[in-house]
């Protein structure tokens, strides 16, 4: 799974499509030529983020 199937948690879109400032600023990120240890940290807040949303919606929570 690459950053490009990530699912942005503030527009349910994909992060490649950059619909939103959010997905922007992390596919900006992602497409520099040295990741660096905030762009993990952003890549994997938003992993996360995007678990918790779907795993709310699965329990009708959201
Ligand atoms: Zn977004």
């Amino acid at each position: 799974v690459s950053w490009k199937d990530l699912v942005c948690a503030a527009c349910s879109g994909r992060v490649a499509e950059g619909r939103c400032p959010t997905c922007r600023a992390a596919r900006e990120q992602f497409l520099a030529d040295r990741p660096s240890v905030p762009a993990l940290a952003v890549a994997t807040a938003s992993g996360v983020l995007a678990v918790v949303v779907v795993a709310l919606r699965v329990a009708g929570l959201a």
